[in-house]
């Protein structure tokens, strides 16, 4: 019988037949896709996703799992697209494929061991589905057995990734057995030597040692006999790598370690457990503080056992662990095992409902043991992310929360950067600054000197540092610009007077100064600039005489008319003033249109068209308003409305919109309103340069067949 037949029959044993036919069909697709291809060893390549297949049928994983590592190196190494395996074997499969291949690609170079923890979360939160990572696990537990084909600086690399990521992995989710094989496997790979060195020392001390653990594993069979205690009872090895991260971590001799004499019981329920560390308690002196109750107390990736250690004849320590056949098969395979348990439930389909109800049973156990901190810092974080990880241009990992832009992105990386941010790559193309990022994204932010942060931010970033510095931004901007707009302001009075704030007296100004309770002439201006005071009245103030009479006598100075009516050149707007100067909603005024300014406290200059209906009421507020120019090099778009009535015909609304488009302007909002069969009513927010513009685009509107009237609209 061939390799995939055996390995069909085999699965009989848990799978469905029609299952089975499907993991087969996958395993004869794989075979034609790699076919001519060859392992390092020269064996077909197909031996390698076949014996992952066998490695994830072990821990019993469903045949979804089994198909996709039949398939895991196919769209990778064949060329084969993910739409064709969508076609062949479904959505989920092809999923299962896709995730892994990019687990894949992302090659680790480790720069710096913190790296190291954020690219083990980083995996973990690329992989939507956990089964992606199990089969990435399988896929590198048969690597590395087979790793000595490999030349050795490749091989090094390998080890050594496994050791850093894929180990921490496996112990993350509970997979025990899988974590230690990995690093024994990683251990012997990067230090040949010391390996081999601890392996031979293990063997002689194994010889040694053998009497007495005999001696001792008898003495606790017949302990458990004379309570009525079902159990059984195993001698057990430290791995090697374990040993050696003993010997290096807590500085202690081989011999200090070996001398330790381990053992694990085995029983059918919890309560059994601590009926037989009671009779183990009372057959030998435990060591004070020695012992550990993870049955009550769950470790992080749900991890069940009792632990002591004991006074062993002559002093020998012995140490116990103690738990039930399911807590075993938990500890070694980890969240594999949940699959196996709950499989035959078939409430429990569809693979996120197992991840959550393995997520779910973990985290309940941590809730009876009142400690679920340490669980959600280790487990809930890495299986349902809050955090999406992101490459800099240069590799390193920056860890953001999740439904971080650009722009966080960019405040994360420096200050300086995101302030001066006008654009972003994200893989190397071109996207806005506002779209959410995905872990394992790289990012490369555009900046301009220059560049001003946008207020629109405030809107989508999502980091406290992000906000901060966008709002310290935006406030000592808005300061500097209403002191340029209140010195403009002034200084436009002062001309009427004939005079100009260089020439008053720095006495008068500081008289002027304290007697608003301020100390310097910025904050003052910055005042005016924000409509909180007005020019005509600080400037007359200036003006008085310093005799040490009244502030309030308007009478020393000549007074114009009205600060309206002075006859002067009125201000003018360039559209550069920026936050201190807004255009009104209810007129939208545009260069060319006769203008009015309305001094609003707190808020700055807000501009009307003169013959707005709103400017009417305020008018009465003279002392607020003031009339306005355009300056000839005025600059940027500006917001008008447009009403277009027009024939309903196919396609008119995008002859419209391409029009408006051709014309040079551009649409903020578009909005249809059909008034009957046969007229539609179309409202357009469009921006142009200036009136000139508008009347270039009206005009290009007008021609369009079918358009019937045209209006723009005020208030
Ligand atoms: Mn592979």
């Amino acid at each position: 019988m061939s390799a995939i037949e055996v390995f069909a029959d085999n699965l009989g044993n848990y799978l469905e037949p029609e299952q089975v036919n499907l993991v087969r069909r996958a395993y004869f697709y794989a075979e034609q896709a790699h076919d001519g291809q060859t392992r390092r060893s020269g064996e077909p390549y197909v031996t390698h996703p076949l014996a992952v297949a066998h490695i994830l049928a072990d821990m019993h994983m469903d045949h979804q799992s089994l198909m996709a590592a039949m398939l895991h190196d196919v769209i990778e190494d064949t060329g084969i697209p993910k739409d064709a395996l969508i076609e062949q074997f479904g959505d989920t499969v092809a999923e299962l494929v896709d995730g892994v291949s990019k687990l894949t690609q992302m090659t680790f170079e480790t720069k710096a061991e913190a790296q190291a923890e954020n690219f083990q979360k980083m995996a973990l939160a690329m992989a939507r589905d956990i089964r992606v990572i199990l089969v990435k696990l399988a896929d590198r537990l048969h690597n590395m057995r087979t790793l000595g084909a490999l030349a050795p600086e490749k091989r090094r690399r390998i080890a050594k990734e496994t050791l850093e990521i894929y180990a921490p992995i496996a112990n993350r989710l509970g997979m025990h057995s899988l974590s230690t094989e990995f690093e024994d496997l990683g251990f012997k790979a990067m230090y040949p030597m010391r390996s081999m060195l601890i392996d031979r020392a293990v063997r002689n001390a194994r010889g040694n040692r053998k009497e007495l653990l005999n001696r001792i594993l008898e003495s606790l069979q017949a302990c458990l006999e004379r309570e009525g205690l079902q159990g059984k009872v195993m001698g057990r090895e430290k791995h090697l790598y374990g040993i050696y991260q003993k010997m290096r971590g807590k500085k202690k001799s081989f011999n200090e370690i070996m001398d330790v004499y381990a053992f694990r019981i085995i029983v059918d329920k919890p309560d059994t457990c601590y009926r037989v560390l009671g009779a183990v308690h009372s057959l030998y002196k435990p060591f004070p503080g020695r012992f550990k109750d993870y049955i009550a107390i769950p470790k992080a990736n749900g991890y069940q056992s009792l632990h002591t250690t004991l006074f062993g004849m002559h002093g020998v320590p012995i140490e116990i662990q103690i738990r039930t056949e399911e807590m075993e098969e938990l500890a070694n395979n980890g969240i594999a095992a949940h699959w196996v348990y709950k499989s035959k439930d078939d409430v429990i389909n569809g693979n996120h409902a197992r991840t959550r109800q393995w997520l779910k049973s973990v985290l309940e156990l941590q809730q009876n043991a009142g400690n679920s901190l340490e669980f959600i810092e280790n487990v809930k974080i890495d299986l349902f992310p809050d955090e999406v990880y992101i490459f800099t241009p240069k590799g390193r990992i920056m860890e953001l929360p999740k439904g971080s832009t650009p722009v966080d992105f960019a405040y994360a990386v420096h200050t300086d950067i995101g302030n001066s941010c006008i654009a972003c790559r994200v893989n190397r193309r071109l996207a806005p600054l506002s779209e959410p990022l995905e872990s394992g994204e790289t990012v490369e932010i555009i900046t301009a000197p220059g560049a001003r942060p946008n207020p629109a931010w405030l809107s989508f970033v999502i980091t406290g540092k992000a906000r901060s510095n966008i709002r310290h931004f935006l406030k000592h901007q808005r300061h500097s610009e209403s002191i340029a707009l209140g010195e403009r302001l002034l200084d436009k009075v002062l001309a009427s007077f004939d005079t100009q704030l260089s020439a008053i007296p720095e006495a008068r100004i500081q008289a002027v100064l304290n007697d608003c309770g301020m100390e310097l002439m910025e904050d003052l201006l910055a005042d005016i600039g924000l409509g909180n005071r007005m020019a005509y009245v600080v400037a007359r103030r200036l003006l008085a005489s310093g005799d040490g009479t009244s502030e309030d006598e308007p009478q020393k100075v000549d007074q114009p008319a009205s600060a309206e009516d002075s006859g002067e050149k009125p201000l003018a707007i360039r559209g550069t003033e920026g936050l201190v100067v807004s255009f009104a909603r209810c007129c939208n005024p545009i260069p060319g249109d006769p203008i009015v300014g309305y001094l609003s406290s707190g808020k700055g200059m807000v501009i009307h068209q003169e013959n707005c209906r709103n400017l009417a009421e305020l008018r009465h507020n003279s002392e607020k308003t003031l009339h306005l120019t355009w300056d000839k090099d005025v600059s940027g778009e500006f917001t008008i409305e447009l009403r277009v009535e027009l024939e309903h015909q196919r396609g008119i609304i995008a002859q419209l919109a391409t029009g408006i488009t051709v014309a040079d302007a551009s649409i903020d909002k578009i909005s249809v309103d059909e008034r009957d069969g046969r007229v539609s009513v179309v409202q357009l927010v469009v921006r142009v340069r200036d009136r000139l513009h508008l009347s270039q685009l009206i005009k290009r509107i007008r021609n369009l067949k079918g358009v019937m009237r045209i209006t723009r609209l005020k208030n």
